[in-house]
C-alpha cells in the first residue's frame, strides 16, 4: 500500500511490519470448509486454562460494568507470595507483550540502542522500532561453543555499549526452545553495566525441567538493573485473556506504572490468573504431558531424518531441509497449523507446539506424508 502517512510517522514506525501471529484455527476451518482442524502454532496449552480458572472468570462476569482493579491486588498478593517478593516489584500487563512494551518506551528512543540475540522472539524488534531506536542483534552460537541457533552469552554482551539501554533475553527462547544455562546467565548480569537494564523474558519457565537453568528471579535483589517478565499465556492456558507481568526492583517497577495503562488488565484476565497461579496440579499435569510429548515429538521427527533443535519448552523447531512455507502450506491444506519462521531467520525451520499425543502423532504421520 502507498500509505501517505507513512513520511509523518516516527522513523521506527515506518520500518514496522505487522506482527505474523498463527494462523486462528476458525480461519482454517472456514477457508478448507472442515472441521477438527489441529493449531500447533502458537504455544499454547493443549490442556486449557485450569477448571478454577474457568470459574474464576464467570464469576467475574457479574461485575463486567466496573472497572477492573487498576492496581490488581489479589493477583499482586498471590504473585508477592509466589515470588517472595514485595508488591511493589510487580508490575502487571495485558499479557508479557505489554510489559514489554511499557519497558521500551521508558527506556528507548532515537539513538538509543536494544540489544537481543539473533533468532530471538519478534516482539523485541517490534517494541524498539516502534520507539524508533536501534537495534543491534547479537549473532546466535553457529554450533561451535553452544548449542547451534542458540543465544550466544559472549555476544550478547560484546555487543553493548554505552548507547545501549535495553538489552532483551528470552530464556528459553521462542522459536529455538534454547536456553542460557544458569552459569551463561549470571556471568553475563554480573558483566553487562548498570546502565542498561537486562529483561528476561521466562515467557516458558513452567516447562524447563533441565536442572542448569536458571529462574533469573531469584537475582532481584542481586541485580536492580534485572527485570524478570513471565505470562499466564503458555503454561497456565489463559493466552486468550491477556495478563502476564514484570519483576524487578522496587525503583524500576515505579517508572513501570508510572507509563502503564491504569486498567490494562481487565477484570476477567485478573480474577483467572489469580485462581490460576493456586492450581498447581493443574501447572504440574502440564508440563508432565509436554515433557513427555515433547520427547516424543523430538524422537519421531529425528527419525524421519530431520534435525530438532534441542527444545526446554512447550515447542520443538524442525529443520525439514527445503523452504519451509510450502511445507506449511501443505501441512494447512491437511488441516494441520504450524509456524513457518522465515522472519526469524530461520527459512526452513516450522516451529510446532506440543499438543495432545493424538495431536503430535498426526503430525507426524503427514510431515512424514508431504516431506515424502
Ligand atoms: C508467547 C511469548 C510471550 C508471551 O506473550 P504474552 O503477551 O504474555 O501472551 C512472551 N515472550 C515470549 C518469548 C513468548 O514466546
Amino acid at each position: 500500500m502507498n500509505n501517505p502517512y507513512l513520511s509523518l510517522a516516527m522513523p521506527g514506525v515506518a520500518q514496522l511490519q505487522p506482527y505474523q501471529p498463527g494462523k486462528p484455527l476458525a480461519e482454517l476451518e472456514r477457508e478448507l470448509g472442515i472441521t477438527g482442524a489441529t493449531k500447533l502454532a502458537s504455544n499454547e496449552n493443549p490442556l486449557g486454562p485450569s477448571p478454577q480458572a474457568l470459574v474464576a472468570a464467570q464469576q467475574t462476569l457479574t461485575t463486567l460494568g466496573l472497572y477492573p482493579d487498576a492496581n490488581g491486588y489479589q493477583l499482586k498478593q498471590a504473585l508477592a507470595a509466589k515470588h517472595g517478593v514485595d508488591t511493589t516489584q510487580l508490575t502487571l500487563g495485558n499479557g508479557s507483550n505489554d510489559v514489554l512494551d511499557i519497558i521500551a518506551r521508558i527506556f528507548l528512543g532515537p539513538n538509543r540502542v536494544a540489544v537481543y540475540a539473533e533468532h530471538a522472539f519478534i516482539v523485541y524488534p517490534i517494541v524498539i522500532r516502534a520507539a524508533s531506536a536501534t537495534a543491534r542483534i547479537a549473532l546466535a552460537h553457529t554450533g561451535q561453543r553452544g548449542v547451534r541457533y542458540g543465544h550466544d552469552a559472549q555476544t550478547l554482551l560484546a555487543a553493548v555499549t554505552p548507547a545501549t539501554r535495553l538489552l532483551f533475553i528470552a530464556n528459553p527462547n521462542n522459536p529455538t526452545g534454547t536456553y542460557l544455562t544458569q552459569s551463561e546467565l549470571y556471568a553475563l548480569l554480573q558483566q553487562v553495566p548498570p546502565t542498561v537494564v537486562v529483561v528476561v523474558d521466562e515467557a516458558y519457565v513452567e516447562y524447563v525441567t533441565a536442572p542448569d537453568y536458571p529462574d533469573a528471579s531469584r537475582w532481584l535483589a542481586e541485580f536492580p538493573n534485572l527485570v524478570v517478565t513471565r505470562t499466564f499465556s503458555k503454561a497456565y492456558g489463559l493466552a486468550g485473556l491477556r495478563v502476564g507481568y514484570a519483576l524487578s526492583s522496587i525503583a524500576l517497577a515505579d517508572l513501570f506504572n508510572r507509563v502503564r495503562q491504569p486498567f490494562n488488565v481487565n477484570s476477567v484476565a485478573l480474577a483467572a490468573a489469580t485462581a490460576a497461579l493456586a492450581d498447581a496440579a493443574h501447572v504440574a499435569a502440564t508440563v508432565n504431558l509436554n515433557t513427555q510429548e515433547r520427547v516424543m515429538m523430538t524422537q519421531a521427527l529425528t527419525a524421519l531424518g530431520l534435525v530438532v533443535i534441542p527444545s526446554v519448552a512447550n515447542f520443538v523447531c524442525v529443520d525439514v531441509g527445503r523452504p519451509a512455507r510450502p511445507v506449511f502450506d501443505a501441512l494447512l491444506r491437511h488441516g494441520l497449523i504450524t509456524r513457518p519462521v522465515a522472519e526469524y531467520g530461520l527459512p526452513q525451520h516450522l516451529r510446532i507446539s506440543v499438543g495432545l499425543p493424538e495431536q503430535n502423532q498426526r503430525l507426524v504421520a503427514v510431515l512424514a506424508e508431504v516431506l515424502r
